[in-house]
C-alpha cells in the first residue's frame, strides 16, 4: 500500500473508437495493482460473453434506483435505454490505496465526476474519420445496416461532447494511441506533489547535508 493517492482519470470515446482496446494495453504494461478500471454496474443484460463482476455488475432496475436512493454511486446515468452507475466507495477505496483509477464512463457520467471530483483528468477517444469508424463497427460483427446506422448516430452524439475533456487522442496508429494514453497517466504520476511524497526520503537525505 502506498501513500501516495492514485489518480482518477475518464476515459469517453464512441463505440469503435477503440478505447477497450487501449486501456486493456495500458493495463498488460504495468504491474498489476497500480491501475485499474472501475467495475460499473448496469441493468442492461449481459452481452454473450460478460461476466458478472467483470465487465459489469448487471443488476435490476429496482436494485439499481435502491442503490440510487443509498447514495451508493459516484455517478450514474442513462445512457439510451439503461441505467449505468460507477460504486462510490470503490472508487474511493482504490484511490486511497495509491491505485490509479480508470472510469469508461459516458459524457453525461463525466459531468458528475468533474463537479465531485475536480482534480480528475478526463480524456477523450476519437476514431480518425466517421468512414474508418463505420469500418471499425463494420469489422466487429455481422450488425445489419440498420444496427450500424444507429451506432453512427449514437457516436455522432458522443464525440459531440468532446470539448468538455481535457485531453484528446486521436487513434489512428493504435501503438502510438497506447503510448500517448500512457503519457497523460505518467505526466500524472510524475507531479512533484506526488513524487515529494513517494520520494519524502530521497528529498530528506539530497536537502539534510546543510
Ligand atoms: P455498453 O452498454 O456498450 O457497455 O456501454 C454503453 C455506454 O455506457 C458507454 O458509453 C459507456 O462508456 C457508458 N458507461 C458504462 N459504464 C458507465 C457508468 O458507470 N456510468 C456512466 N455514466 N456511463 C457508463
Amino acid at each position: 500500500m502506498s501513500n501516495v493517492s492514485g489518480n482518477l482519470f475518464v476515459i469517453a470515446a464512441p463505440s469503435g473508437a477503440g478505447k477497450s482496446s487501449m486501456i486493456k494495453a495500458l493495463l498488460d504494461r504495468h504491474p498489476k495493482g497500480s491501475m485499474q478500471v472501475s467495475v460499473s454496474t448496469t441493468t442492461r443484460a449481459p452481452r454473450p460473453g460478460e461476466v458478472d463482476g467483470v465487465h459489469y455488475h448487471f443488476v435490476s432496475e429496482e436494485a439499481f434506483l435502491q442503490q440510487v436512493e443509498k447514495h451508493d454511486f459516484y455517478e450514474w446515468a442513462k445512457v439510451f435505454d439503461n441505467y449505468y452507475g460507477t460504486s462510490r466507495t470503490v472508487i474511493e477505496d482504490t484511490l486511497a490505496s495509491g491505485i490509479d483509477v480508470f472510469l469508461d464512463i459516458d459524457w453525461q457520467g463525466t459531468r458528475q465526476v468533474k463537479a465531485a471530483y475536480p482534480g480528475v483528468h478526463t480524456i477523450f477517444i476519437l476514431p480518425p474519420s466517421n468512414e474508418e469508424l463505420e469500418r471499425r463497427l463494420r469489422e466487429r460483427g455481422q450488425d445489419s445496416d440498420e444496427v450500424i446506422a444507429k451506432r453512427m448516430a449514437k457516436a455522432q452524439h458522443e464525440m459531440s461532447h468532446y470539448a468538455e475533456f481535457s485531453y484528446l487522442i486521436v487513434n489512428n496508429d493504435f501503438a502510438t494511441s497506447v503510448d500517448n494514453l500512457e503519457h497523460i497517466v505518467m505526466s500524472q504520476r510524475l507531479r512533484r506533489s506526488k513524487q515529494q511524497i513517494r520520494h519524502r526520503e530521497i528529498l530528506h537525505n539530497l536537502l539534510a547535508e546543510e
